[in-house]
């Protein structure tokens, strides 16, 4: 190896690899990470990290770019970019809010094929399932699909309809075979239309009283009934409340294939900050109280919740605008996943930074068995994010990439700031700006 030219060596940076926190050089050659060293030789190119930290960079398993169909909304090209922009190199797009939805092979083909015309990051892609999708299963399957998803109540969009029980139960049958996770919305149709009808008044306490945590662990229930009984693997998307986290940890000690995702919205607001803030901080499930978010952080801590997904959920100004009942249901914070674990994680609850790369990057690509991505080691793809931990910053909204400079964020205040982002050695963001000179491509299940 003596004779070697590296492509890219990133020198004298903290890198937080698989076996541990360690201060050395990562040599990247044609995209992937070929030596992990003390001291590596020279590169053709190379990137001085002394003083940051190296972190695998964020396969982020759970967001709504929503290309093609709502490209107005967001799209991936810019949609992407926020995602580097924030230490991320691998995003898995969800079958909805992109229309038509992607419910057949057909769709699945013009999603890829948009996506890889657009985004500077890789992508995997979510399969819908939908009353009448059971059929399609098996050919998104054969596209390279991560997994299907599903609603347990109305999505907000006609055009997805929500998975009656035995939709559901079907579509675990079916998952179980192909040997790929049934993801779901966990909340409850008849409780929350019940709550609903009887919430009175537009504003952020009614969207509230509509909601209540006894709607997603209803929700959860069922579905983790449903993966017992049909040996799916079950993957439970953004679980607000530490009492959910817990019921699915107990199923999943007992023997459920189950995976726990929460997003860093439920982490770093509350509901007092849903009313302050109105329709930007509006989600499903919606922000909870203060205690239920240091639940969170505890079920996190105790190595309960698997990932750590945005859940970016993008869509034109005018929706977020006035009445919050009316409102467009998602937040766009798919830049914000890191500063957030750095800074109230790591900075004010002692997360140690292994379990950050765990949370963001290592277990979401093993949960999808996305093979070379997820962890600093050698022979995996060069995706990388060079992290001042130190460094504070206010999010503004020149920092945002994103289409619509929307975001509940703006104004927050962090310690760890996200310098570079790699994919495949490529630098695709760097201090502030886009520097990606090439497309992503396609990531499926091994
Ligand atoms: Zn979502």
């Amino acid at each position: 190896m003596e004779s070697m030219r590296y492509d890219l060596v990133i020198r004298g940076g903290t890198l937080v690899t698989p076996a541990g926190v360690v201060a050395g050089d990562i040599a990247i050659h044609e995209g992937r990470i070929v030596a992990i060293d003390p001291e590596v030789a020279g590169g053709a190119n190379e990137i001085d990290a002394n003083g940051l930290l190296v972190l695998p960079a964020i396969v982020d398993v759970h967001l709504h770019f929503n290309e093609p169909g709502r490209t107005d909304w967001e799209g991936a090209a810019t949609g992407s970019r926020a995602l580097a922009a924030g230490g991320g190199a691998v995003f898995f797009d969800m079958p909805l809010n992109s229309t038509p939805c992607t419910v057949t092979a057909r769709e699945f083909d013009r999603k890829r094929q948009a996506l890889g015309a657009a985004s500077i990051a890789d992508f995997g892609l979510w399969g819908g399932l939908v009353p009448g999708s059971v059929g399609e299963m098996d050919e998104l399957a054969g596209r390279g699909a991560v997994g299907f998803k599903a609603f347990m109540c109305d999505s907000g969009l006609p055009e997805f309809p929500r998975a009656d029980d035995m939709t559901l139960l079907d579509g675990m049958h079916a998952a179980a075979r192909l040997g790929l996770p049934v993801a779901v919305h966990a909340e409850s149709e008849s409780l929350t239309r019940a709550y609903a009808a009887a919430a009175t008044g537009r504003d952020a306490r009614a969207f509230l009283t509509s909601r209540p945590v006894l709607c997603e662990l209803e929700a959860i229930q069922r579905a983790l009934l449903f993966a017992q009984e049909t040996g799916a693997a079950l993957h439970i998307v953004h679980v607000s409340s530490g009492r959910g986290v817990a019921m699915a940890a107990k199923a999943r000690a007992e023997g459920v294939d189950v995976s726990i995702e929460t997003c860093p919205h439920y982490l770093f607001f509350t509901d007092a900050d849903f009313e302050r803030l109105g329709a930007v901080a509006k989600c499903a499930p919606p922000l909870r109280s203060a205690a239920e978010r240091e639940d969170l952080w505890h079920e996190i801590a105790a190595g309960s919740v698997n990932i750590v997904a945005s859940d970016h959920s993008p869509t034109e100004p005018s929706r977020k605008a006035g009445d919050v009942m009316d409102a467009w249901g998602g937040i766009a914070g798919v830049q914000s996943t890191l500063p957030v674990l750095l800074d109230r994680g790591h900075h004010a609850r002692g997360l140690s930074l292994a379990r950050i790369a765990d949370l963001v990057a290592t277990t979401p690509a093993q949960r999808f068995r996305i093979r070379g991505k997820g962890s600093l080691a050698v022979g995996n793809d060069g995706d990388l994010v060079l992290v001042d931990l130190d460094r504070p910053f206010t999010l503004s909204d020149c920092d945002l990439q994103q289409r619509h400079k929307i975001s509940p964020y703006l104004g927050a205040t962090f310690r760890g700031r996200v310098r570079q982002t790699l994919r495949r050695g490529e630098t695709i963001f760097a201090d502030g700006s886009i520097t990606a000179r090439t497309t992503g491509r396609l990531v499926r299940p091994s």
